[in-house]
């Protein structure tokens, strides 16, 4: 593969308005609640509507959907134009394959477009009957829409983009024979649009025969540095905060660690506190001089400092890779900086642990997050230190799951208050 993984300079993504999008386009993002562009978007969506091929690397739950269906919902001609499909999304299962046409659809409020899904144990008539309707984008699971392309049902000539999301996953799943075959019916000189939360061989071969000279954007780094952390939450009162923290610190004894406060102010006052029972601690935040932020990173950094108490804009350019513990003692402003944060552990495949405090309240923060990182935070507690009306036992009643459960439907009734 003539991949061109070239220097480039990471589009910001804080608005949409970089993008170039159609007013009508700008109307349905603002209408889905679209406020910016993931970073998946932001790199995606100018290179496809330039027409290059693309290999998007990025993890589940980082709006990649929209960033190969804005730029195709852009390109499209009406089907008053064109009634055979000119994009075909191959997904690997049939749910995916229903919450991509959803999602399209929502995005293509105000241009009457026909999507059609074509999953596998779904009524074969009805989707014989709509692809003869006429049809502007397929989505689909390989199976079944090899299994169209063999009964000519659906028609490949006039296609001028196809998207393989998951690839890694449907490579996993034994998809291959059937994409390469979707693939090889499809005119040569269309664009491909690939995207996979990984790139193993078996992707990089598949990108290598169907591609042409790709460009590959990463958007996993951060995303894949806290899938190896192990991540807790504690619910805790405002006022016992600090009791926890030198509670936990006790428990841990992390090797390094990293508070997180939300404000300068806050930052100093936890600092001050701490420092009375830990001597190498230090505060840092955008307050103080370059020169002493520099001097006790240079700490951080040769071990002598064991922890740091900081806001987010230090928390950034980190990278220590000593650091095994981050405590967010102020939850974040948003889940980009969570991802961040917790970013500064479990670097280059060390172990990290992190501990986000949540006072009552805050639940809806923590879903949040949760859905950022596609994964549930574990539970925590340290005795004596649960907000008061938590401390009512709960009864055991027989049966019940045992208390570390990570089942998500149970975790929701339990946190939310
Ligand atoms: P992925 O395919 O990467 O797993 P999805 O495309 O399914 O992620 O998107 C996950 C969720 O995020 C969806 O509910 C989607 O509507 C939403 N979403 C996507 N892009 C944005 C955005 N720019 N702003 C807000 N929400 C978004
Ligand atoms: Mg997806």
């Amino acid at each position: 593969m003539n991949a061109k993984q070239k220097e480039r300079k990471r589009p910001q993504s804080e608005s949409f308005d970089k993008l170039d999008l159609s007013p009508v386009m700008r109307r349905a993002l603002e209408k889905a609640g679209f406020e910016k562009p993931s970073p998946i978007q932001a790199e995606l969506i100018p290179l496809a509507l330039d027409g290059y091929d693309v290999i998007g690397q990025a993890r589940t739950g980082t709006g990649k959907t929209a960033a190969f269906s804005i730029p195709i919902l852009e390109q499209l001609d009406s089907l008053e134009d064109c009634r055979d499909p000119q994009a075909i999304i191959v997904v690997p299962t049939r749910e995916l394959a229903d919450q991509v046409g959803r999602e399209i659809k929502r995005l293509a409020v105000g241009v009457p477009t026909e999507v059609v899904v074509l999953a596998g144990g779904r009524n074969i008539r009805q989707q014989l009957r709509q692809l003869e309707n006429g049809a502007q984008i397929v989505v689909g699971t390989p199976g079944r829409l090899h299994d169209h392309l063999q009964r000519r049902s659906l028609r490949t000539k006039d296609v001028w983009c196809v998207v393989l999301d998951e690839a890694d996953r449907m490579l996993d799943i034994g998809f291959r024979p059937q994409i390469e075959r979707i693939l090889r019916r499809c005119p040569r000189d269309r664009q491909t649009l690939l995207l996979s939360a990984t790139l193993p061989d078996s992707v990089r071969r598949l990108a290598e025969s169907y591609m042409q000279e790709p460009e590959v954007i990463d958007c996993c780094q951060n995303e894949m540095s806290v899938d190896t952390i192990e991540q807790h939450y504690f619910t805790v009162a405002q006022d016992k905060k600090l009791d926890l923290l030198l509670r936990l610190l006790e428990r841990e004894q992390p090797e390094q660690a990293i508070v997180f406060c939300r404000t300068r102010r806050g930052t100093d006052r936890l600092w001050r506190a701490l420092s009375k029972k830990h001597r190498a601690c230090a505060a840092m935040h955008g307050d103080m001089a370059q020169r002493e932020r520099d001097r006790t990173l240079s700490s951080l950094r040769e071990g002598s400092l064991k922890i740091l108490v900081a806001t987010d804009v230090v928390g950034r350019g980190i990278d220590i890779s000593t650091i095994s513990h981050i405590v967010n003692f102020d939850v974040p402003e948003d889940s980009d900086d969570y991802v961040h944060r917790v970013g500064r552990t479990g670097r280059m495949g060390r172990d990290g642990v992190a501990f986000t405090f949540i006072v009552p309240g805050q639940g809806d923060f923590l879903t949040g997050i949760e859905q950022r990182i596609n994964k549930l935070l574990i539970r925590d507690s340290i005795e004596g230190m649960e907000p008061e009306k938590k401390v009512e036992a709960e009864p055991e009643s027989v049966g019940e799951k045992p208390k570390r459960n990570l089942n998500p439907m149970r975790r929701k009734v339990t946190r939310r208050r």
